[in-house]
């Protein structure tokens, strides 16, 4: 099926159900009446001369008018491009550059960001770019003016039909091609493991732009004739309870730092519809898992583990794998998808409870990097094997363990540091919230561990003897960081990634 077909089905076995809420606005959709707003974005883009294979931007904080959009571009086999709302002038103009954007649809503004002032700005250097469209706007209304009848357009499930760039966790993000075939069934399983059907009502206070939102919410959602709430534009944690309460809500997602915030609002709010959700993007502590169960109600809550190059979801925990797995590991294999862990050197796969490079094969691996045939080379090899880049351990039974990056891993002295084991450790001062450790050149071992702290409230900053007089005994000599840096915050992604890149260039300058 392509995303279309599949959509008509939905509204055919779900027609008079909820499709989506948007609570910023009250506004709401049965699937019927959703499908109506999809013609009508779609027989607009049509009509201004968008044709397959054309380049659509989204760049908008969550609302309605994006699922609108996805779902239209896909309708006639427009490839779009999802902007992160977080962007300013020169990340939105390469993007734009860069995926040949020919119509660009845009809030015209999100809290202190006027997107429509910088579109203006870009928009004389922008060659490929001929419309732009403001949500709300004039330009809106006129896009969707034209009815909703659709002539047939040829699609098939291997067109490429979205450009979604990575978090840029790692460095400047990439552009990752995708077929209605790649992420139409990853949203399909996803949904799937968490066991949705057209009863279920899904919480998505995570970014639609990134494939958290649009494919394992928004898919998943679709596919299953469950519903979208949307409950507002940005993050809000205290919003976003109170949808869950007053939406009946059985299924939540976010990243861990999401959570915790959301827990610390949760008072005495009925959450007792959830059942379910999705954490991911970074390891979830313990003791937030827990709680995400006890106060939350989340007894089927999944751990899933991915990559924007792969759909996203490579590995995902049951709903009935103990709280062990779920907080230890990204749970196991997603179905019809090969899984392997290799020795980044010789490409072997490794014994299981050794770590390595995690590679996966099968349908979800994207079609390339966007115009970058080389970068693409990098990472998928003559066999279709997507390397990702990421280091793991499979257990004996088959469940992955994500113990960090490539990049990211420090080599001092000869000896292959993992920061997450001396992170972990670190978490386990009672005057420590949160740790990062990075590598940073070093003379004589080539590089030497840099610990980033932030304090608890009210606990009084340590310096690097605390820290590494804490340490001793309990890490391998090699594994105790040579230097400290208590921060407030540590650099991060809008997707709530730590951006060690951006820490390792502060480094640099600290030690000068
Ligand atoms: P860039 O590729 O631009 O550097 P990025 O890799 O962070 O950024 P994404 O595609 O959004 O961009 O994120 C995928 C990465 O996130 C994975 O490669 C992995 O490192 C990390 N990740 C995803 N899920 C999990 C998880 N459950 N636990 C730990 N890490 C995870
Ligand atoms: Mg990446």
């Amino acid at each position: 099926d392509t995303i279309g077909e599949n959509l008509a089905r939905t509204v055919a076995a779900h027609g008079e159900r909820d499709a989506l809420v948007d609570r910023a606005t009250g506004r709401r959709w049965t699937y019927r009446e959703f499908s109506t707003e999809v013609d009508a974005v779609a027989r607009g883009l049509l009509e201004l001369g968008v044709v397959k294979g054309d380049r659509v931007g989204i760049w908008a904080p969550n609302c309605a008018e994006w699922v609108f959009v996805q779902y239209a571009t896909a309708r006639i086999g427009a490839v779009l491009v999802n902007i992160n709302p977080a962007y300013r002038v020169h990340e939105l103009k390469y993007v734009l550059d860069h995926a040949g954007v020919r119509t660009l649809i845009a809030a015209p503004s999100f809290k202190t960001s006027d997107y429509a002032a910088m579109i203006e700005e870009v928009r004389p250097g922008c060659a490929a770019l001929l419309d732009v469209i403001l949500i709300g706007h004039q330009s809106w209304h006129d896009l969707v003016s034209h009815g909703h009848d659709l002539p047939e357009v040829a699609l098939s499930p291997d067109d490429p039909i979205n450009i979604q760039y990575t978090s840029g966790t790692t460095g400047f993000p990439k552009g990752a091609t995708l077929s209605h075939h790649n992420i139409l069934n990853n949203g399909y399983f996803v949904g799937e493991l968490c066991s949705y059907t057209e009863q279920d009502r899904i919480c998505l206070p995570v970014p639609l732009y990134h494939c958290f939102g649009l494919v394992m919410g928004n898919l998943a959602a679709t596919t299953h004739g469950a519903c979208i709430v949307l409950p507002a534009p940005g993050f809000d944690p205290i919003a976003t309870l109170n949808a869950v309460a007053e939406e009946r809500c059985t299924s939540l997602y976010g990243v861990p730092t999401m959570f915790i915030a959301m827990l610390a609002e949760a008072g005495d709010l009925d959450l007792s519809s959830l059942r379910t959700g999705i954490m991911a993007g970074s390891p979830c502590p313990v003791e937030v898992m827990k709680q995400v169960i006890d106060r939350l109600g989340m007894d089927e809550v999944t751990i899933c583990y991915g990559m924007t190059e792969t759909s996203p979801v490579s590995t995902q925990t049951r709903a009935d794998d103990s709280l062990d797995l779920r907080v230890s590991t990204v749970g196991r294999v997603h179905p019809h998808l090969e899984i392997k862990v290799v020795d980044p050197e010789t490409g072997l796969t490794v014994p299981r409870g050794t770590p390595g490079e995690f590679c996966t094969r099968g349908y979800s691996v994207m079609l390339g990097y966007w115009s970058e045939p080389d970068k693409t080379a990098e990472v998928i090899d003559s066999a279709r094997w997507m390397h990702t880049g990421d280091l793991a351990v499979m257990t004996e039974d088959g469940y992955l363990m994500i113990t960090g990056r490539i990049k990211d891993m420090v080599i001092r002295g000869g000896e292959n540091i993992y920061p997450r084991e001396v992170e972990e450790f670190l978490y386990t001062h009672p005057d420590i919230l949160d740790a990062q450790v990075i590598g940073v050149p070093d003379e004589r071992y080539g590089e030497e561990l840099m610990a980033w702290i932030r304090m608890r409230e009210g606990a009084s900053p340590l310096d690097a003897d605390a820290v590494r007089l804490f340490c001793t005994g309990k890490l391998a000599h090699y594994k105790i960081p040579r230097y400290v840096h208590v921060v407030d915050e540590f650099p991060m992604t809008v997707t709530g990634k730590v951006r060690k890149v951006e820490m390792r260039a502060a480094a640099l300058e600290l030690l000068k």
